[in-house]
């Protein structure tokens, strides 16, 4: 039976166009791609941050980067010189520009906006039969990269749910040479709350106020500490909102995914394992299985799912969060001694999911024992593996 295309994406955000230019760029390949996205327009709906990394296929679009990023908290402040592996922004509007173009330009690949996926795809005889708002499409094998669910308590150790404001002020308040990672503005109800500051320049900031909690919250939930914070940071000068954007993030993924429909059918991105569990990190993560994925079709084998992190960090990450999720007031103290106390470049690398086994022990080294030791007998007999871990 023909089938519409060899391989349907279902989701053309971070995950599905990354994959999807790819291919685009293989153009030799004689498979046909067909990317479905819901929405109708891209826009400049989230900026990218990451610390510069080995080069990815869309480096050429960071458009701003730091040497220093700084940790604080009302006792202290850390300062991190990360000039050699600098903290860079890559704003999701000129990622989404760069792949149209290239999936347009594509034999191979075609991206199809409008196309909301409106049931779960069903199975036919060698294919899938998806059902979009634009009609119906069939296809040899299936890569989908949207949420299987709403994020809900229990999905995760821990959730980072953030809302920030692009801002121009009328006056200088910002120091456009360091990043605020953390700005640790208090611990409330079980969960910690800090502030993300990029300074685009003295008068200009992305500014986030992002919460860790066991609780996934909205965007209208963060909104009020969002203006409060801000209101402090700019020590009450008026400003313009420029944009905003919002997020709900997972930190260690624990529950079940509901099981794919079948062979030839595999989740990926961001609720499918490729986050960083300990930091919610995911960008770069998608631009290293993005190629390898690629790849792997190329040579007709559908390895596609994002590969488990190992098995010592991933325990590692679930300690962490689990000391975050149950003791929040700890966690400027473990932050700051993180970056406070390890050798930079090492903690960047293991941020960035890079770190050797001597890197992990050197962050480990910073930490104090007793929470860790604490939790580490409390979680034993119940310690189920991640998500990340499980496929
Ligand atoms: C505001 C924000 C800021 C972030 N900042 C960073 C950062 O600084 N660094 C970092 O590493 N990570 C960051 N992340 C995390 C991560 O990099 C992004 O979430 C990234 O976009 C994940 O890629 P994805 O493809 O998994 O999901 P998405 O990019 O969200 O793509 C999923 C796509 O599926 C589409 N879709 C959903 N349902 C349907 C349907 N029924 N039919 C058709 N299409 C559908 C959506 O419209 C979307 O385009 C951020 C996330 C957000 C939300």
């Amino acid at each position: 039976m023909p089938f519409d295309a060899d391989l349907v994406i279902l989701g053309g955000g971070c995950a599905g166009l990354s994959l999807g230019v790819h291919l685009a760029d293989a153009s030799a390949t004689r498979h046909h791609t067909l990317i479905l996205e819901g929405r109708t327009e891209y826009t400049n709906d989230r900026t990218w941050c990451f610390w510069r990394d080995e080069p990815h296929r869309f480096s050429h679009l960071v458009s701003r980067e730091w040497p220093t990023v700084r940790v604080q908290s009302a006792q202290r402040r850390v300062d991190v010189d990360c000039a050699a592996t600098p903290y860079q922004m890559l704003p999701a509007g000129a990622f989404y520009t760069e792949a149209e173009h290239c999936i347009a330009a594509s034999q191979s690949v075609t991206l199809e906006t409008g196309a909301r996926v409106t049931e779960l795809p069903a199975r036919i005889s060698g294919g899938w039969r998806i059902e979009t708002s634009s009609g119906q499409v069939t296809s040899r094998q299936v890569i989908d990269t949207r949420p299987p669910r709403c994020p809900a308590v229990g999905d995760a150790i821990l959730w980072q749910s953030f809302v920030g404001q692009e801002i121009e002020c009328v006056a200088p308040v910002f120091d456009p040479t360091t990043v605020e990672l953390m700005d640790f503005v208090g611990v409330r109800d079980g969960t910690v709350a800090f502030c993300y500051v990029l300074p685009l320049s003295r008068t200009r900031a992305l500014f986030e106020y992002t919460v860790f909690g066991e609780r996934p919250l909205s965007a209208a939930d963060l909104w009020p500490a969002q203006q409060a914070a801000l209101l402090r940071a700019t020590r009450q000068q008026s400003w313009v909102v420029l944009r905003q954007e919002s997020g709900t993030l997972p930190m260690g993924l624990t529950g079940n995914p509901p099981t794919p429909p079948g062979q030839d059918y595999v989740r990926v991105g961001v609720m499918s394992g490729a986050a960083r569990p300990s930091t919610g990190y995911t960008f770069q993560r998608i631009q290293r299985w993005a190629p390898s994925a690629a790849a792997s079709l190329r040579r007709n084998h559908f390895d596609v799912a994002h590969r488990p992190d190992a098995v010592v960090r991933r325990l590692m990450d679930q300690l962490f969060l689990r000391v975050l999720r149950d003791q929040p007031e700890l966690a400027p103290e473990l932050f700051l001694r993180m970056f406070g106390e390890a050798d930079s470049a090492r903690m960047i690398r293991f941020l960035g999911d890079r770190g050797s086994v001597l890197d992990c022990a050197a962050v480990i080294a910073t930490l104090p024992i007793a929470p860790f030791l604490g939790q580490l007998c409390k979680s034993m007999p119940g310690m189920t593996p991640t998500l990340t871990g499980a496929k």
